[in-house]
């Protein structure tokens, strides 16, 4: 979603006349894009930041803007070393004149179908930083969409925090899986993908939406978080491990050649041993082709902050480790098959 925002900043920026600087010190402006999902990243920021002052110290003209997923602590912390700080929620990036987008590379482009999210998972910034979810016309999505196949573009990402729960505010009987029906009919050589889908809510009607559109890629990222009922409901996910494998079994049932990935975290506040286990258990059981595992980092505001971190941190990269040996493995596996 970052990634899709920062080429919508420069689209714009283009527009009113700026191009790209070959390097940073040659720059007249700067805009970082920032992400708050874990500490590391806003720390990058922070880093940065400091260099940015060095910078200024050459060209005093220059102007530093901040935007993106930033926390209310952080904006603080920041007045004092960025010119301006724009939060992400108010920039019309999917306006009109943003309608063709200028996409990072030839191949992929990334169509935003909502931002923002109203289901408060514990760790997660995201309803704090990008605000309720916000959804975008269908006719507007799928007006980029045919622009971006016009183009040649052989894969189209629709992206936001959580595509199922999708509404057009033009048409409220237009949820995610009709909202693909409509996509998959544009006619020309590419397929579509989404990022990311939440499992509570992914339904019989998306499920067999996906297995007759021919123009899906026949890959899924469905974030399980957890394979243990407790943590995911320390971590309000509303689902159960029973119903995350029931899911998994209807989608490959109806979709055989599905590629699935997941997004894990590991070292939960709280999150036992043993626990960790089931999720072991559920990588062993589930074969994901891919996942995306995240060592816990507490976020301030998140309803998980006040729990104390009290996994260390070796631990958790000790149960990163196992997980990641878990999915080599199987797919030495799949290959040898
Ligand atoms: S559904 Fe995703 S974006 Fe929304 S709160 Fe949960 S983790 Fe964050």
């Amino acid at each position: 979603m970052n990634k899709s925002d920062s080429e919508r900043i420069a689209t714009v920026l283009e527009k009113k006349g700026y191009s790209p600087a070959s390097n940073i010190n040659e720059a007249g402006l700067i805009v970082v894009n920032m992400c708050s999902i874990r500490q590391s990243a806003v720390d990058r920021v922070f880093g940065l930041s400091q260099k940015f002052t060095k910078l200024k110290t050459l060209n005093p003209k220059l102007k530093i803007i901040l935007t993106g997923c930033i926390l209310k602590e952080d904006k603080n912390k920041f007045a004092q070393r960025f010119d301006l700080i724009l939060n992400i929620k108010n920039l019309p990036l999917w306006s009109k004149i943003l309608i063709k987008p200028k996409y990072g590379n030839n191949f992929l482009a990334f169509v935003p179908v909502s931002n923002g999210c109203n289901n408060f998972c514990s760790y997660c910034v995201v309803p704090f930083t990008r605000g309720p979810l916000v959804c975008r016309d269908h006719n507007e999505i799928l007006k980029e969409a045919k622009e971006a196949v016009k183009k040649s573009f052989r894969e189209i990402w629709l992206l936001g925090q959580n595509v199922n729960d999708y509404r057009s505010p033009a048409d409220s009987s237009i949820n995610f899986a009709k909202l693909l029906k409509i996509l998959n009919e544009i006619p020309g050589n590419f397929k579509l993908f989404f990022i990311s889908p939440h499992p509570k809510n992914f339904s019989e009607e998306l499920i067999n939406t996906l297995a007759k559109c021919e123009k899906f890629g026949k890959y899924l990222n469905l974030p399980v978080q957890s394979g243990n009922d407790k943590i995911l409901k320390k971590m309000n996910r509303n689902y159960t491990v029973k119903e995350y494998k029931n899911l998994v079994k209807k989608i490959r049932e109806k979709i055989p050649e599905i590629r699935l990935s997941t997004d894990v975290i590991v070292g939960f506040p709280g999150e036992t041993k043993k626990q960790f286990e089931n999720t072991i258990k559920l990588f062993k059981e589930i074969k994901f082709n891919r996942a995306y595992i995240a060592k816990y980092s507490p976020r301030p505001g998140t309803a998980a902050y006040p729990m104390k971190d009290n996994v260390p941190l070796t631990e958790k990269k000790r149960r990163e480790k196992i997980l990641m040996k878990i999915l080599n493995n199987q797919s030495i596996d799949l290959r040898n098959q």
